[in-house]
C-alpha cells in the first residue's frame, strides 16, 4: 500500500533553503501560511504532520486542543517562548528548535562591537555626518597585542578566539565546563581564576548562557579588579553584566567603552545604558544574517524530515515519546536523574572526564528499563536525563534529551551505564558518579512511598533532599554554633527557610542543603562565607 505523504505548515517567513529541504525530503506537501490567525490555525493544525515557525506564530495549549495527526512543531532559531511545551508534550507532540545555525553570525557581530568599541567607530559614524570633521576626538585602541578575556569558550567564544588570534590578540578563557585540552588545540590559555582574567585583560567578552552562576558576574567590585581603560562586550545574554554597575564604570571613564547587543529587559528603552555615549548597543541583532537565518531554516528543515522518516535528529526539546510511555514510577526517577544532574553539575569540582549512572535494585529490571532512545545512542533514559540536567548548567536551552548524549561526546566526557543488585542499604537506588580532573562525587537518589524522588547521598554523607527550587548549601567544620549564625543571617535578611538537611561524617565535617524561598542575594552569601567554621557556601538551584 502506497504511504500516504506528510504534510507540513510553515507559519512564518524562513529561509526558501529550508523550505527546499523539506520539499527535497520526499513525500511531504508544504503549505506556506505565513502571519497565520490564531483561530484558522488552531482549525487547522490537525490536518498537518508538523509545523515549522519562527517566533511569529504562539503554537500555546488553545491551538493545540485538536492536535489531529500533528506530530512536530520546529522552531527555526533557539528560542520557544512561543511554544507550548508542556502542552505539546501532553499531546506527545514533538518540539524541536535549531539552536546551532546562529554561531558565525553571533561570532563576527561580537567582532564587530569590539572593533566598533576599539575605535569609537559608531561616535565618529555620527558625529561625521552631523557635519563635524572633529578626527582628534576619535583617538581608539589597536587590538593588536592586546590581551583578549573569553568568558565562555563554547561555539561562539571559540569562534571568536580564533578570530582574535589573526589580530594578532593574546587569548585568554574563563570557562569551568570545558576541557583544557579544547583550549590548547585553540591557542587559547585555559584559567580557572575568572578573577586572574578579569585582572590581565585589555578587552574581555562574554559568551555564556545566562544561568544563576552568570547573571550578575559581573557587578562593580568586579569591574574594579579589571584595568583601567578596559572594554566589555556582550553579544551574548542581557544580565550576564548587570547594567547599573556597567553604566557607572563607563561614566566614570574605568571601561574605556563597551559594545552591548543584549539586555536585561527588550527592548531596553527604560535602560540608563542608552544615554552613555562610550556603549556601542545594537537591537539583539547577533542571529540576524542572512546566512544565519538560511542555516537555522536548513538544520530545522533536515531534522524534520529525518523525524518524520523515523530517523534520530539531535534538537528535540521535549520527549514526550519515551517519557509518556515509561511506568509512572519510572517517570519519578527520569524526573529525579535529570535533577541529580543539575545538582552534580554545580556541586562538583574541576572539569568532568567521565560520568557512570548505576541503576540500583530490583526496580531498574525489565519494567523501568525496557525503552531505549531513539537515538543512535543506547543509553537508558534515566542516564539520559541525568546527562541533560548536568550539561543544562552550562548550556541551558541548547541542551535537550535528544543531543545530551551528543553534547557529552563532543566535551569528551565518558558516558557509562551499568546495574547493580545493592548499593548499601538502598532497595532501588540511581546512582550518579561524576569523575573530575579534581576528583570524584557521588550522588544518590531514590522515590519512595509518598512517590516524591530525593536526593538521598552525597558521598559519604546520608541526605533527605527534594530537589526542587532554591538551596543554599553549605560545608562546615562540625562545632556548635555555625548553623545557627547561617539561619540568624537568613533570617536577619528575610530569606525564609523552608527545609534543611544536615548530614555530619565522621571527618568532623558537616554538609547542609537549606531550602529557601527567595533567592540569596551576593551580599548575604558573603556574610555566610565569612562565619567562622564555614569551609565553603554555594547558592544551589534546582
Ligand atoms: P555554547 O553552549 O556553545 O557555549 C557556552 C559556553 O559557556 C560553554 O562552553 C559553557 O561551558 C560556558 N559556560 C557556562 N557557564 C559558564 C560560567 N559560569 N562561566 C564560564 N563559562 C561558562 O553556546 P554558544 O552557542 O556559544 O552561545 C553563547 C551565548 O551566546 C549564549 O548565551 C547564546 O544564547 C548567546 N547567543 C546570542 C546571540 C545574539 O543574538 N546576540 C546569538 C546566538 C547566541
Amino acid at each position: 500500500m502506497e504511504r500516504e505523504r506528510f504534510k507540513v505548515l510553515v507559519t512564518d517567513n524562513i529561509a526558501e533553503e529550508g523550505i527546499d529541504t523539506l520539499k527535497r525530503g520526499g513525500d511531504i506537501d508544504v503549505d506556506i501560511k505565513p502571519g497565520i490567525k490564531s483561530d484558522e490555525l488552531t482549525n487547522i493544525i490537525g490536518e498537518y504532520d508538523a509545523v515549522v515557525t519562527r517566533s511569529g506564530t504562539s503554537i500555546k495549549a488553545g491551538v493545540l486542543e485538536r492536535p489531529g495527526k500533528l506530530k512536530i512543531i520546529g522552531r527555526a532559531g533557539v528560542g520557544l517562548e512561543n511554544v507550548d511545551i508542556e502542552a505539546a508534550s501532553k499531546k506527545g507532540i514533538i518540539v524541536m528548535n535549531a539552536p546551532t545555525g546562529n554561531t558565525l553570525a553571533a561570532t563576527e557581530l561580537t567582532m564587530g562591537a569590539m572593533l566598533s568599541a576599539a575605535r569609537k567607530i559608531p561616535l565618529a559614524n555620527n558625529s561625521l555626518k552631523a557635519g563635524s570633521w572633529d578626527r582628534k576626538q576619535f583617538m581608539g585602541v589597536e587590538l593588536y597585542n592586546k590581551t583578549l578575556g573569553i568568558v565562555g569558550l563554547g561555539r561562539i567564544g571559540s569562534n571568536v578566539a580564533i578570530r582574535a588570534k589573526s589580530f594578532g590578540m593574546r587569548v585568554i578563557a574563563f570557562d569551568p565546563f570545558i576541557k583544557k585540552s579544547k583550549a590548547d588545540d585553540l591557542g587559547v590559555s585555559l584559567y580557572e581564576e575568572f578573577d586572574k582574567l578579569l585582572r590581565e585583560s585589555d578587552v574581555i567578552t562574554f559568551h555564556t548562557p545566562l544561568t544563576n552562576k552568570t547573571r550578575n558576574m559581573v557587578t562593580a567590585a568586579e569591574i574594579n579588579t579589571m584595568k583601567d581603560g578596559v572594554i566589555i562586550i556582550n553579544c551574548a545574554r542581557g544580565g550576564i553584566v548587570n547594567e547599573n554597575d556597567l553604566y557607572d564604570a563607563l561614566k566614570s571613564g574605568k571601561v574605556f567603552t563597551a559594545g552591548v547587543d543584549v539586555f536585561e529587559t527588550e527592548p531596553p528603552f527604560k535602560s540608563k545604558l542608552l544615554e552613555v555615549d562610550n556603549l556601542f548597543v545594537t537591537p539583539h541583532i547577533g542571529a540576524n544574517t542572512w546566512e544565519g537565518q538560511k542555516a537555522v531554516s536548513v538544520i530545522l528543515c533536515e531534522q524534520l524530515v529525518n523525524a518524520l522518516n523515523g530517523r534520530p535528529y539531535q534538537n528535540g526539546v521535549n520527549i514526550p515519546f519515551i517519557k509518556s510511555q515509561l511506568p509512572d514510577r519510572a517517570q519519578l526517577y527520569f524526573d529525579l536523574a535529570e535533577k541529580m544532574g543539575k545538582l552534580a553539575a554545580q556541586i562538583i569540582k574541576g572539569r568532568a572526564e567521565e560520568i557512570r549512572v548505576v541503576m540500583v535494585g530490583k526496580g531498574f529490571e525489565e519494567d523501568l528499563c525496557e525503552r531505549k532512545f531513539d537515538v543512535p545512542f543506547s543509553f537508558q533514559p534515566f542516564t539520559v536525563a541525568a546527562l541533560k540536567g548536568f550539561l543544562a548548567v552550562s548550556h541551558q536551552e541548547t541542551v535537550t534529551f535528544l543531543n545530551a548524549p551528543y553534547l557529552a561526546q563532543d566535551q569528551n566526557v565518558v558516558v557509562q551505564e551499568s546495574k547493580a543488585e545493592h548499593f548499601e542499604k538502598f532497595n532501588d537506588l540511581l546512582v550518579f558518579i561524576v569523575r573530575t580532573d579534581k576528583g570524584e562525587t557521588l550522588f544518590g537518589g531514590t522515590v519512595f512511598s509518598d512517590s516524591r524522588g530525593r536526593v538521598v547521598l552525597l558521598d559519604g554523607f546520608r541526605l533527605d533532599i527534594i530537589p526542587d527550587g532554591t538551596f543554599l548549601n553549605f560545608r562546615i567544620f562540625d562545632r556548635p554554633g555555625v548553623v545557627g549564625r547561617v539561619g540568624t543571617i537568613l533570617g536577619d535578611h528575610n530569606v525564609n527557610i523552608a527545609g534543611l538537611s544536615l548530614s555530619r561524617q565522621v571527618t568532623g565535617e558537616e554538609i547542609a542543603f537549606v531550602s529557601v524561598d527567595c533567592p540569596i542575594e551576593p551580599e548575604v552569601m558573603k556574610q555566610i562565607l565569612a562565619i567562622d567554621g564555614m569551609i565553603e557556601a554555594s547558592v544551589i538551584e534546582l
